[in-house]
């Protein structure tokens, strides 16, 4: 934890959930009492068919909203495209770019998904800019490497703590049930941090939210939240849940 800074929990809903599971988005809103609402933000990023509706049932309830993804683009032929626009017309406040499902399964570089995070900011969105190594780039002793090389080429210039979220996922953790040790995340984070800074200022980026994701329960919740630089988590599987979702948002808290 960063302790002037406070902390997200985002939930990630992948390519899950039907309008009936806006009830999990509503029970997450009947737990987010005042005291936890004080000492931590949330928000849920559902697939694009509900954002409009969850945002709507979550009126009231401070509980923001995000894209998984949304083009560079602000209009046009781009068909099957969202923009950074329209996710705000819809009532979103973030935008996921460059997840590792994305970065893998899309080819997205990080010249892509610094696009996406511009055009977030463009649109007053709070782009939430996931970076992380393979498995096998951990092994090679790369992961610092790399994670700062996509730190460099995914950030907007420019960009501020009120105005950027970095996620770290490593790529081996999420959905897998592993985790890193903490002094992995420890070293990882503060990497992340300093990297920030050379591009940002140092004033800039002590304030931007770190945020750790990879397979983050309620049993694991408080141990990771726990480390220096560790702003929040992004949850994907945990946060269709509303139980333990709002668990690790109180290890958060
Ligand atoms: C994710 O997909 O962003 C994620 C962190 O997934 P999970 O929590 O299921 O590992």
């Amino acid at each position: 934890m960063t302790r002037s800074i406070k902390p997200l929990v985002a939930g990630n809903w992948k390519m899950n959930g039907l309008r009936a599971e806006l009830a999990i988005a509503a029970e997450v809103a009947r737990g987010y009492g005042a005291e936890l609402r004080h000492a931590v933000d949330l928000a849920i990023c559902p697939p694009a068919t509900l954002h409009f509706a969850m945002t709507a049932a979550l009126i009231g309830s401070r509980i923001a909203t995000g894209g998984q993804d949304c083009s560079a683009q602000s209009s046009g032929a781009f068909t099957g495209e969202i923009s950074a626009g329209m996710l705000s017309d819809a009532g979103a406040t973030y935008a996921i770019v460059g997840h590792s499902e994305r970065r893998t399964l899309h080819g997205e570089t990080n010249a892509t998904v610094k696009a996406k995070a511009e055009a977030a900011q463009k649109a007053l969105l709070v782009p939430i800019v996931c970076v992380g190594e393979t498995q096998a780039e951990r092994e090679a002793g790369k992961a610092l490497a790399v994670v700062k090389k996509q730190i460099r080429g995914s950030v907007p210039e420019g960009s501020t703590a009120a105005t950027l979220v970095v996620a770290y996922e490593p790529v081996w953790a999420i959905g897998t049930g592993l985790t890193p040790t903490a002094a992995d995340v420890a070293e990882m984070h503060a990497a992340i941090r300093a990297e920030l800074g050379k591009a940002l200022g140092k004033a800039a980026a002590s304030g931007v939210r770190l945020l750790y994701g990879g397979s983050v329960k309620p049993s694991n919740a408080a141990e990771l939240m726990n480390v220096a630089h560790v702003d929040g988590a992004l949850v994907g599987g945990a946060s269709l849940k509303a139980e333990d979702f709002l668990a690790i948002a109180k290890a958060c808290a």
